[in-house]
């Protein structure tokens, strides 16, 4: 049996697995990282990442597994990190990672200096404090002394391990998106931006397409992980790169959403389009796509949210608690339902951009039960993942979603998508390791395995076991009369949740 090692390396855990040329996936295996969190400050140790792949690579080893039978490793990791490295590749100081909101001051200097036309132009993104580039103008002009000791800066976790892997300094075009500094179309690094900020370009890692070559392991990383001396590694890719070829998406007219405690919605595309509706463009994998993405700020948090105010208290945070959810709903039928929920607990970034944007229930009446009102909080996140689909449609259609993340194991969550998107929705089982599933697509596009990552989610992916939800006639048509109420109550009510706030602030 020959095998290609992925890893996820992730915020909260590094996963790896083992996946057969079949497509099986043996060896889950995971450890946990560390996050250090203070206030807006949110940094990991790039030392814990490469702990945990020679540490998931030993437990491989002792059960069983032959490290002369891996043929690549491949890997897919966090974005929109900085991480300093001097010139043996030890990292300078601990990641500042993509949540990690102190650059906010230097990106608008680079607003100002570049222009937002320009910036849009050139990386198909908005500019803002999460990306690389201003985090690493915060470094030189904050921490001189480690910014002296920096030979690169790296942008992906999974570039910090590739680096220990192979004494290569490399990046891939979808991590590099994000990073503020990028010809989305081209694939390469704006030098002359670099240049106007004094940076030289050489503190950049190198550009490589997610299947190429970044090395081959060395003797001194061979040694810890065990994995053969000499094996291939490959470029990888971003998580969301990942996550997009692990939920089967890899051509135009195909479209999934992710719901994990946040959440996004997003579809291949060949165009740069909709500046300033909140959407980010990434290199796809495939060379000749984007990958679109709507963030949504609200999605399983606001599932969680419902259940510690409607739910069990002692069931809280639990899958008892969710299934006690869902049966205080049971009978809560879409057509005689009057109340909506505007989902922006935590504001939102798309397609609004209203950070103080609030949640609200609009029809309330003394008739109105619990039951109702958990319905209309997940259909309100249903309604703002068929508003954002729209958004990234335009003139087309799409008949079918792939839906991923801890929000899809709720079965009726699952049904209220369907009917409110009024779309055939598929949820692929054990999605927990489709990242690392889906940067293993690079591996068997450069072994040939797979002929091309399409090939790979044809023949690998549609076969995993999934679960379908077709929408219900009578249902979809009730929602389609809601949700045009529902895209109503954004605009009238946003004058006020503004002046809530302008009170707060004067009462301060
Ligand atoms: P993340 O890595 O962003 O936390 P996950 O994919 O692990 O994302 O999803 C976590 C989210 O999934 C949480 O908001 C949690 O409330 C939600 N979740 C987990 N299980 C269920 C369930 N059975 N029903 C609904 N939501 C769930």
């Amino acid at each position: 049996m020959q095998y290609i090692a992925a890893f996820d390396i992730g915020t909260t855990n590094v996963k790896g697995i083992l996946v057969s040329q079949d497509g099986d996936i043996l060896g889950e295996t995971t450890r946990p990282i560390h996050t250090y969190n203070e206030e807006n400050r949110i940094e990991q140790d790039p030392e814990e990442w490469w702990k945990a792949v020679f540490e998931i690579a030993n437990v491989w080893w002792q059960s069983g597994f032959q490290p002369e039978a891996v043929k690549a490793i491949t890997l897919s990791g966090q974005m929109e990190d900085c991480i300093p490295i001097d010139g043996e590749g030890k990292s300078v100081r601990r990641a500042i990672l993509y949540s990690d909101s102190r650059a906010d001051s230097e990106a608008q200097r680079i607003l100002a200096h570049l222009g937002e036309e320009e910036i849009w132009r050139k990386t198909g993104n908005h500019m803002d404090g999460q990306m690389t580039f201003p985090k690493i103008l915060w470094l030189r002009d904050h921490e001189q002394a480690n910014f002296s000791k920096t030979a690169c800066f790296l942008i992906s976790s999974k570039d910090y391990v590739i680096r220990q892997l192979t004494g290569r300094n490399i990046t891939d075009p979808t991590s590099a998106a994000t990073a503020g500094m990028m010809n989305l179309v081209a694939r390469e690094w704006v030098s002359n931006w670099l240049d106007s900020f004094a940076l030289e370009s050489s503190y950049l890692p190198e550009l490589l397409a997610p299947d190429e070559i970044a090395g081959y392991l060395t003797e001194a990383a061979s040694l810890l992980t065990g994995f053969k001396m000499n094996t291939p590694v490959l470029c990888g890719m971003g998580d969301a790169g990942a996550t997009t070829l692990g939920a089967g998406v890899t051509e135009l007219g195909e479209m999934y959403a992710y719901l994990g405690t946040t959440g996004w919605v997003a579809l291949p595309t060949d165009e740069i389009s909709l500046r300033g509706s909140g959407i980010f463009h990434l290199a796809h994998a495939p060379k000749d796509l984007l990958i679109a993405i709507a963030p949504l700020l609200n999605a399983g948090n606001v599932h969680n949210w419902a259940l510690s105010v409607f739910g069990d208290p002692n069931l809280l945070d639990s899958q008892e608690g969710f299934a006690y959810l869902e049966e205080i709903m049971a009978n809560s039928d879409p057509s005689i339902r009057q109340v909506i929920f505007l989902p922006y607990l935590n504001g939102e970034r798309c397609p609004i951009q209203d950070p103080e944007a609030s949640g609200s229930f609009v029809g309330l009446r003394a008739t109105t039960t619990r039951g109702e009102m958990c319905a209309a909080v997940l259909e309100g996140v249903a309604m703002a993942v068929r508003q954002v689909m729209e958004l990234l449609l335009g003139e087309n259609e799409i008949r079918r979603i792939t839906l991923i993340g801890g929000g899809s194991k709720s079965r009726a969550w699952n049904q209220i998508i369907a009917d409110v998107c009024d779309c055939n929705v598929v949820v692929p089982k054990d999605s927990e390791y489709l990242p690392a599933l889906g940067v293993a697509a690079a591996g068997f596009v450069h072994l040939g395995w797979s002929d091309s990552y399409a090939d790979f989610s044809r023949r690998l992916l549609a076969m995993r076991p999934s679960e379908q939800y077709l929408p219900k006639e009578r249902n979809a048509r009730a929602y389609g009369k809601l949700y045009q109420n529902y895209l109503q109550i954004y605009p009238a009510l946003a004058i006020l949740s503004r002046q809530v706030v302008e009170v707060e602030m004067a009462s301060r």
